[in-house]
């Protein structure tokens, strides 16, 4: 087996098409170096030897060692330097990379190589001494961390003590003697608090790290990140040797990233930080705030910024980086996040990867790289992630209410949102997990914070960049976030934030607006979103390829407005109960259901109908002759039973009895398992005048529509909870005998279909007898996951991320279909219902109709529809485009 590829010196063994094996890092920087960019030379040891590793309790195979030695021979040769060396010695970073990125998750050490004789060579060779030895006792502090697990602190301490002693104030202030001093000491603490010292061999100290990378596959953040977004196990980590090249020799020297667009918006301009006289991690870490790339950039910062930008500092470096900006968008033919380094003003790329954008500028990019020729239409479809719509489509704050604005930082990740503060990750997502809305405010947030920042709505620092960890995480994960709020002083010992002579305390409320930066004092109104012009254009282009139909599952006329502004073509699913609980309506519906016989109930039945029939007028008029699918009543009657005494007291007088008689009725009705109880059809097959009702509202209301605007209205009843033919039969019987009574005392025509829904195993055994009296199938796959699984869906939030979190699941089944049970009994349905009637419609509106996995399924199954909650409707149709490419 080939355990390790070398790239640089314009060649390499590996490319992008082996990200599986060599990590998206490695497989990147191979490729740069085969497009012939300034890649300093290294070799990536593959992810086959991370698996090995695992699986070999922690051990190597036996050829690694002899294959990393040609490697790193190959490397002192590019470089023309030696490893531990003393006269010209080559140092070298190694860094984990997995197939995809986990930015920060797992560990890294630079300068790896220097020791007490070649951190003297070094000294000689660069003719400053200064930093040399701040580089060795920086590779001191990061080894001792990474690799022998010694606290930083302890290190961070020294420096302080030594600062004090010589009455400095900053790191700057100390000289290569102070430097050459600390290294003594940190050896010193690194004896104290490890059983062995610090290694002085070069080669000890490779192996070292690259046992503690593989070894970082495993620990507790990169776990929780694996988790949080769905990465296998079994992926692992390869380990990248890359020849060190320093940013930090001074003032021709520097450190960046870039994004070859804007990551926010999706604009074509220059979008990056970088620091002169700075190494690697120290933009990305957010402790010194970063200049601009771009002079522009710099311009909009405002006046009296002190920050020039590389373009005026360097502008030759900057010029060259625009040409790889170009080149690599032209080849990767996607936005492009770019890590480099200037050496004495000689570019270097150190990793280029997909950016991380924002669901706006996902739309943009797609949009605007179809419009350049870079992709087609029909690939610009592909490039946007159907759950990331979601950004898009919830609400912004309204521009017209009043906001008390407390201070203002950089607008990291777009999106608003409101808020409780607090202070730590562990408290956000236990104040989360009670239902509460908070922001997480920190100074700047590490890899540590990621499970605080997935439970907050929002995330405010003070420190950092655009392109911080706070703003890259918060934009994945779609949080809205304001970083660099550098007015903000924020005090977790006390619990405040003080900012222009305000005090905050943990618990007061705040609002973020991640577009503007802008965070205010309390709670801020919110509106519903603009949808824009890319927006539009992409789901047309998708429309074009989808071959399921998408529809809404809305019982309001507001809802249905939004559901068609979002392109639904149709109602897949009308709660009617919905309706009932409105507070003019239940006292009639109470009384519908504590009447002692059917005439009592028809009475209460008399006077829900012209509500009925007014709610199902608007939502035929909203949905303009498209279809519309009504559900008959479908709850536990347990479910309407009134529980205060005035409750009972109202429908007491509405009725004309006493309390007590009602109490001793609602007692009768209570159930033990209400959702396996009195419910669904089995509501008609007892009290058939509830169903009758309906159906007469219905009917009634699709007459009146088709007749005041000439639109065909076909309404589809449906009929929940059925587990067999004869049920369906007997009920379809009912509902046909009023529709048609209903219909020829009208004198005009009216063409209606009857359906049922499929959500529960038995109908999906029995679809082939039930099809016989049934014009469509809806799946009903929240009742049929509940049914299926044996699972309450009311109950299962308590016991279900365990199963998620221990690997019996693989995700929550009532947010993703479960294929494996649920699927296949969707499958048998679909074709046992068709062998009976080959064209019957066939849909789904569980919540599953806006899962995008779950959609794909339905597209395989060649159903006719998905149906969704309003929201989800633009996912959908994007989802169900992206399945049929
Ligand atoms: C279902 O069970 O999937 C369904 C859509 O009905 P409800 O959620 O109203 O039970
Ligand atoms: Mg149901």
């Amino acid at each position: 087996t080939k355990w390790v590829y070398s790239f640089g010196d314009g060649k390499a063994e590996g490319g992008r098409a082996m990200r599986d094996l060599l990590g998206g890092k490695g497989a990147n920087l191979a490729e740069m170096a085969s497009l012939g960019l300034p890649v300093p030379p290294g070799f990536t040891i593959s992810t086959d030897v991370c698996t090995y590793f695992y699986q070999n309790d922690r051990t190597y195979p036996a050829d690694l060692e002899g294959a990393v030695e040609a490697a790193l021979a190959q490397v002192e040769q590019t470089v023309g330097a030696r490893f531990g060396d003393p006269a010209k010695p080559l140092l070298v970073s190694v860094r984990s990379g997995a197939r995809v990125s986990m930015p920060g998750m797992m560990d890294t050490v630079l300068n790896l190589g220097l020791n007490d004789e070649t951190a003297a060579g070094l000294a000689q060779q660069s003719g400053d001494e200064r930093f040399a030895w701040d580089s060795y006792r920086r590779f001191i502090q990061m080894y001792a961390d990474v690799v022998m697990g010694v606290d930083h602190y302890l290190f961070e301490e020294a420096i302080e003590i030594h600062k004090e002693g010589k009455n400095a104030d900053l790191d700057t202030d100390l000289d290569a003697d102070d430097w050459k001093q600390l290294v003594e000491a940190f050896k010193k603490i690194v004896a104290d608090n490890h059983d062995r010292p610090f290694p002085q061999d070069p080669k000890d100290q490779l192996w070292g790290a690259i046992g503690a990378v593989f070894g970082s596959w495993q620990i507790d953040r990169a776990r929780t990140y694996r988790r949080l977004h769905n990465i296998p196990e079994e992926w692992g980590t390869a380990v990248n040797v890359q020849a060190m090249v320093f940013g930090n020799m001074g003032e021709t020297s520097a450190t960046g990233v870039a994004f070859t667009r804007n990551p926010s918006t999706g604009e074509r301009e220059v979008y990056g930080e970088f620091l002169v006289n700075a190494q690697g991690e120290d933009v990305v870490a957010g402790i010194r705030t970063p200049q601009p790339l771009s002079r522009e950039a710099a311009e909009a910062a405002g006046p009296g910024s002190d920050k020039p930008s590389m373009e005026e500092v360097m502008p030759g470096v900057y010029g060259q980086l625009l040409d790889v900006f170009e080149k690599l968008e032209t080849h990767y033919r996607d936005m492009q996040d770019i890590e480099f380094t200037v050496q004495e003003g000689k570019l270097w790329m150190l990793q280029t990867r997909a950016g991380k954008r924002t669901a706006k500028a996902a739309l943009r990019i797609a949009v605007n790289m179809a419009h350049e020729g870079l992709i087609t239409e029909t690939e610009a479809v592909t490039r946007v992630e159907p759950s990331q719509l979601d950004q898009l489509l919830h609400p912004t704050l309204d521009p017209a209410a009043p906001r008390d604005v407390l201070t203002k930082g950089l607008p990291a990740s777009p999106g608003a949102a409101s808020g409780q503060v607090v202070f730590t990750a562990d408290e956000a997502e236990e104040k989360a997990k009670q239902g509460e809305n908070v922001i997480l405010v920190r100074v700047e947030t590490s890899p540590e914070d990621i499970h605080g920042m997935a439970a907050a709505r929002g995330i405010l620092t003070s420190r950092g960049g655009m392109t911080s960890h706070a703003a890259v995480v918060a934009r994945g994960m779609g949080r809205c976030c304001v970083s660099g709020a550098g007015s903000l002083h924020i005090d977790i010992k006390t619990r405040t934030i003080t900012c222009n002579g305000r005090t905050l305390k943990a618990g007061d409320l705040v609002t973020l607006d991640g577009t503007t930066g802008e965070v205010m004092v309390g709670e801020v109104p919110t509106l519903k979103p603009e949808l824009s012009g890319d927006f539009s254009t992409l789901m047309q282009w998708a429309d074009r390829s989808r071959k399921l139909k998408v529809r809404a599952n809305t019982d309001t006329p507001g809802d249905t407005q939004t559901a068609r502004e979002f392109g639904a073509e149709g109602i897949g699913l009308c709660r009617t109960e919905h309706m009932f609980f409105e507070a003019d309506r239940i006292i009639a519906v109470r009384q519908m259901i504590l009447a002692r016989d059917a005439d009592g109930r028809r009475a209460a039945l008399e006077k829900l109908r012209p509500m009925q029939r007014g709610d199902f007028v608007e939502l035929f008029r909203i949905m303009a002759g498209l279809p519309v699918t009504i559900r008959l009543l479908d709850p536990p009657l347990h479910e309407f039973l009134p529980h205060e005494e005035q409750e009972f007291a109202d429908v007491a007088e509405a009725m004309g009895v006493e309390p007590e008689s009602l109490r001793w009725r609602a007692k009768e009705l209570e159930e033990f398992n209400p959702m396996l109880g009195h419910r669904g059809c089995r509501l008609a097959v007892t009290y058939p005048e509830i169903y009758e009702m309906q159906t007469r509202a219905i009917i009634e209301a699709a007459l009146e529509v088709a007749q005041e605007s000439g639109q065909t209205v076909v309404p589809e009843i449906m009929i929940p909870l059925v587990f067999g033919d004869k049920e369906l039969a007997s009920i379809r019987k009912r509902v046909e005998a009023v529709a048609q009574e209903v219909i020829a005392a009208s004198g005009h025509k009216l063409d209606y279909l009857i359906g049922t829904m499929i959500e529960l195993p038995r109908a999906c055994l029995q679809a082939g007898s039930i099809a016989d009296h049934a014009d469509f199938f809806s799946f009903g796959t929240n009742d049929l996951t509940q049914t299926t699984l044996g699972i309450s869906r009311d109950d299962a939030s308590r016991f279900l991320p365990a199963y998620v979190e221990q690997g019996l699941l693989a995700y929550d089944p009532f947010v993703s279909m479960d294929r494996a049970g649920v699927g296949e009994l969707v499958k048998i349905a679909a074709e046992r219902g068709r062998a009976t009637k080959p064209d019957i419609k066939l849909g789904i509106c569980g919540e599953h109709g806006g899962d995008p996995q779950s959609v794909a399924f339905c597209h395989r199954q060649g159903l006719d529809y998905v149906s969704c909650s309003a929201y989800r409707v633009p996912i959908a149709r994007l989802a169900a485009a992206q399945a049929a490419l």
